[in-house]
């Protein structure tokens, strides 16, 4: 099993060390894939992004088979072409698109939901998923589809394929005709409400021709590595989706 989405110290949210993390990953015989924030559109000076020579410099010496060192690339419409370029220009071993933004407006504020419903927010969400899918189709895999029912301040956070099933199609059509792999966050599979709402999406994926998954843990402290993975891998393995990871930007089965 492999860990394919896990932050440490070159990410502004963690403190963790390569060396806590790599224990994890002994003490449960599992991969990582480091994945740090680079959210080039993020508005505050040197928040969410890292140097990426030193990270190179720092973790290289410890790259092997089970320690793979990406990188979890903010989406964005106004920053597609640094986008671009940073991932073109840098060897990593797997790059995971992510959405953190509406246009300039953080999804983790609370200021962003202010005076809005829920479905026009999350319809909001999932056209700029989708648009900024097309921005950068060489990502290897789509983390979290479920990102903003983590910060929404709504009572009913979790999101239904059912009330956006046409947008959500797109969504994994897109990521299926560009070689893209969904991921199973796990960070807020533990809920039953979360695991039962997500788990129409995965079967609509699997039923549109998905064939491959990315299971992570989003962790940024070491407790959370390959926290929920067998909720993870009971979704997987009833929808016969292969858990695969990223080695050199080239997709490997476990
Ligand atoms: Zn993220
Ligand atoms: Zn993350």
């Amino acid at each position: 099993m492999f860990d394919s989405h896990i932050h440490t110290k070159f990410s502004t949210d963690s403190n963790m060390t390569l060396e806590e993390a790599l224990l994890k990953g002994k003490e449960y015989n599992i991969g990582l894939v480091i994945t740090e924030h680079m959210d080039t559109n993020h508005p505050e000076e040197g928040k969410f992004k890292f140097n990426i020579e030193d990270y190179f410099e720092e973790y290289g010496k410890y790259r092997n088979n089970n320690l793979l060192l990406g990188i979890e690339l903010g989406m964005s419409r106004d920053f597609k072409d640094i986008n671009r370029e940073i991932i073109m220009n840098n060897s990593f071993d797997q790059v995971i698109g992510s959405l953190h933004f509406l246009g300039d407006k953080d999804i983790f504020h609370k200021s962003t939901y202010e005076n809005r419903e829920k479905n026009e927010v999350y319809k909001e969400y999932l056209e700029s998923l989708l648009e900024n899918i097309m921005n950068h189709t060489y990502i290897d895999i789509l983390a979290h589809i479920d990102y903003i029912c983590r910060y929404g301040p709504f009572e009913d956070k979790e999101l239904y394929y059912d009330e956006h099933s046409d947008i959500i199609d797109e969504i994994i059509k897109s990521c299926i005709n560009n070689n893209i792999v969904m991921e199973i966050n796990t960070r807020r599979l533990g809920l039953k409400a979360v695991k039962d709402n997500l788990f129409p999406i995965y079967k609509r994926y699997k039923e549109l021709g998905g064939k491959n998954i990315s299971i992570g843990s989003d962790a940024h402290v070491k407790e959370h590595i390959g926290n929920n993975f067998s909720l993870a891998t009971e979704i997987s393995t009833s929808l016969d989706l292969k858990v695969v990871y990223f080695k050199d930007r080239k997709m490997n089965y476990l």
